[in-house]
């Protein structure tokens, strides 16, 4: 299962994690919800591979540690996606479609 895009029409704004939203639901440790708006990661999809980490040319994504969450114990969180070019770089190379980036999502 992929991340939806229009995850911002189906799911509630539950808060706030590092300066981005955090798109419920969310009851943890199990279900995590998407983070961020421009640059979204779906947290129940991702499996921590690091990929985008590793690749995105701006640096937009930190660790984050999600002990006891089902799919992994880490995630890439879009720690600085302000900072995003939009090169689709990440959308492109994520193994399991946990990313999608739209820069005027809202
Ligand atoms: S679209 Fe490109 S710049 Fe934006 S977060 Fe993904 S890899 Fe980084």
């Amino acid at each position: 299962m992929a991340i939806d895009p229009d995850f911002h029409l189906h799911r509630e704004r539950v808060g706030e994690h590092a300066g981005h939203d955090v798109w419920g639901p969310v009851n943890e440790p199990e279900t995590l919800g998407i983070h961020g708006t421009h640059v979204a990661v779906d947290f129940d999809i991702c499996d921590g591979s690091g990929d985008c980490l590793e690749h995105c040319p701006v640096d937009v994504f930190d660790w984050v540690d999600t002990p006891g969450h089902p799919e992994s114990e880490r995630k890439a969180d879009p720690a600085d996606e302000s900072a995003c070019i939009d090169c689709m770089l990440c959308v492109d190379i994520c193994p399991v479609d946990a990313i999608d980036v739209e820069a005027n999502r809202l």
